[in-house]
């Protein structure tokens, strides 16, 4: 049995999420509502756990038991009820002890590669790049973090920086890219977490951007659907992190 198309993306999420989910601890895990968001799926059905199942949901669960793989699935929970929806459960015949099971079959779900099964680009955990101490005098801070939002920015820009186009190849199907919040988070900025404050780019920009040695211009930036930047945080940028440094290399001279 081949998985779908849908199921794929569905599994290459749920990949990109697993170095972050601790077994038996569902608030680590994902919402059905968060699955939606993040693949860019639309509602179709009133609860968000019915409406994943014809976009994904059911053709991986059956494509897991069908080849006996972890059940990976259970990654995906209700928010409410920090539960999986009961057609876990019984997909995979299990009511007695159903709760050791689920958190098995995460712990399995995470001992197991996936590679061969994922086509997408998925994500680089950023703490896994290294980021040199030289940096950390920067004046403006940069929280590494890869939320649900940074994902959402790189996917929806199709891991490409929005400058120049770059993307970093790193293995066959990984595609590197880095989220930048273009007014910073924390202080003295205080920019708020959202995706209208945030920009997809390459290091190399990301770096740009940080140092204040290049200004935004929005006209030129590469565009994609469903991701809209706000020119409230690019005159933020120009005049605030952009225009002082510049001020200041002509003062040196
Ligand atoms: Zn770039």
């Amino acid at each position: 049995m081949e998985l779908d198309e849908q199921g794929r993306k569905l599994l290459s999420l749920l990949v990109s999420r697993l170095d972050s989910a601790t077994p038996g601890r569902p608030d680590t895990y994902i919402g059905y509502k968060e699955c939606h968001e993040l693949l860019d799926l639309p509602q179709m059905r009133e609860k968000w756990g019915e409406s994943l199942k014809p976009q994904g949901l059911n053709s991986l669960a059956e494509w897991t038991v069908a080849n006996n793989l972890p059940a990976i699935t259970g990654l995906i929970i209700n928010r409410l009820s920090n539960e999986p929806g009961p057609g876990y459960f019984s997909l995979f015949g299990k009511q007695k002890n159903p709760y050791e099971w689920w958190e098995n079959e995460i712990r399995k779900s995470r001992s197991h590669d996936w590679s061969d099964y994922i086509e997408e680009c998925v994500e680089l955990n950023p703490s896994d790049i290294e980021v040199p101490n030289n940096r950390s005098d920067m004046v403006v801070s940069r929280i590494i973090r890869d939320s649900a939002l940074s994902q959402r920015v790189k996917r929806l820009n199709n891991y490409e920086c929005q400058i120049c186009g770059l993307s970093i190849q790193v293995s066959k199907k990984r595609r590197y890219v880095e989220a930048h919040h273009i007014m910073p988070l924390g202080s003295p900025h205080n920019g708020p977490d959202v995706i209208e404050n945030m920009i997809c780019v390459c290091p190399n920009h990301h770096a740009m951007l940080d140092y204040g040695a290049i200004a935004i211009d929005v006209r030129k930036l590469r565009k994609s659907h469903g991701h809209s930047i706000s020119n409230v945080f690019v005159e933020h940028h120009n005049e605030n992190i952009y225009g002082p440094n510049m001020a200041n290399e002509e003062g040196e001279g």
